[in-house]
């Protein structure tokens, strides 16, 4: 099998690696140069949309901000899965908020600002305080605004009217505030026959709007309202592959934040917490193939290296560490790799993380130290 990501980032890297058991070839088309590239090597092995569609027998995507005429194109194709819609509704808040609705699955009250008036109609219909988004190209908490008191307005209207203007079709999505106690997220897996497998509930710290650390937790409670709300958009969407919905947690109450038609971040976990990692489920799903167990192997957590292209040898050197590293080049505050930190027994994965805090820098893994000093003070 051959399949085609749309994307050529870390995402693409991990599905090649965890397709090669299967023999399932992976090559990625990089949307903004329109090179195909090998996903490992980022060598170059090809030009154009059209050459890359010829030669796969699947099209997938690796993140949802594509022009919608290389979506059209891919859809037209036959072989692009989940589908142009479910990539259209990850990339645009407007359509997101409106199938959230469709599938009848609790969100936050919203408001779309087009005008100055509308802004005034949010504040009216939704209230304050506001959380502003950008309907187009928002990622990682960029393309935000929070109005605390309707003082900020005018400032913040003027900061909206310039996103507005920069982009062809952007608006603003009002969101009230949500008072969410913690933030936790599902990725499952949709196959073509309709069967659905969910991974356990991961909760998520995020470090100035960005995912710092993903633990895979068990609250029965809580993991069947994810699952029900999961398949409610799933099966709306019609949706074939790894599918991941964001939630915040509001004393037990389950509210879908956003959803991404993809492999996701705050799954990366399952590389080494569950039966089969998310990549391969993903592969598994778009090929046709049975899906695999998501079942939990051990506890596991996640780190995100953001920044960072070096960690002290004594992470690789700690027993249940696993360092997946995405060959990039640093820049400030970029998604470098990741390490996920496995424990087998109750307590362990705990105290691993904390022997972490104490080899890892603290302005570059704040999470992993917020952490520790968390579980000590209340030891
Ligand atoms: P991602 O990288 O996950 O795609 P994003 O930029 O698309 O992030 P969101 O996930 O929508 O943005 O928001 C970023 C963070 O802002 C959330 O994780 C949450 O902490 C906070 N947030 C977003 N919406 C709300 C809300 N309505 N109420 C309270 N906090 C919110
Ligand atoms: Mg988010």
């Amino acid at each position: 099998m051959h399949v085609l990501v749309l994307g050529a980032g870390q995402l693409a890297r991990m599905m090649s690696l965890a397709g090669a058991p299967l023999n399932i070839d992976i090559s990625a088309y990089d949307v903004g140069s329109e090179n195909i590239v090998h996903p490992l090597t980022q060598t170059v092995i090809g030009k154009g949309l059209g050459n890359a569609i010829a030669n796969a027998d699947v099209i997938t995507a690796e993140f949802e901000h594509i022009p919608h005429d290389i979506l059209e194109t891919c859809q037209q194709s036959g072989k692009f899965l989940p589908s142009a819609q479910a990539i259209k509704a990850g990339g645009d808040r407007r359509i997101e908020k409106a199938l959230l609705d469709d599938a009848g699955v609790r969100n936050a009250k919203y408001y779309v600002i087009k005008t100055r008036e509308d802004f005034d109609l949010a504040i009216e219909h939704v209230g304050i305080p506001l959380v502003l988004k950008s309907a187009l190209g928002g990622y990682d908490g960029k393309g935000q605004w929070r109005l605390k008191n309707a003082s900020q307005a005018d400032a913040i209207w003027a900061e909206m009217a310039e996103c507005i203007a920069a982009t062809d079709n952007q608006a603003i999505v009002a969101e009230e505030f949500v008072p969410f106690g913690r933030e936790v997220s599902l990725v499952g897996a949709r196959g073509k026959d309709g069967s659905v497998a969910v991974y356990p509930l991961a909760e998520n710290v995020h470090t100035d709007g960005v995912l710092s650390l993903s633990t895979a937790i068990s609250d029965l409670a809580l993991q069947a309202q994810a699952k029900e709300m999961f398949a409610a958009v799933a099966n709306t969407l019609n949706y074939v592959g790894v599918l991941s919905l964001e939630f915040f947690d509001v004393d037990g109450t389950l509210l879908v934040n956003e959803i991404a038609p993809r492999v996701h971040n705050s799954g990366h976990w399952t590389q080494q917490g569950a039966e089969t990692c998310q990549f391969e489920n993903h592969l598994r799903a778009v090929c046709g193939m049975p899906l695999g167990s998501t079942k939990l192997v051990r506890e596991t957590s996640m780190i995100n290296i953001l920044g960072e292209d070096t960690l002290p040898p004594a992470v690789l050197e700690m027993e249940g560490c696993h360092v997946h590293w995405y060959g990039k080049e640093k820049r400030q505050g970029r998604k470098m790799g990741h390490i996920n930190v496995c424990g087998d027994y109750s307590g362990e994965l705990q105290r691993r993380l904390c022997a972490l805090a104490t080899v890892l820098d603290r302005t570059a893994f704040p999470a992993v130290h917020e952490f520790a000093e968390n579980f000590s003070a209340n030891k």
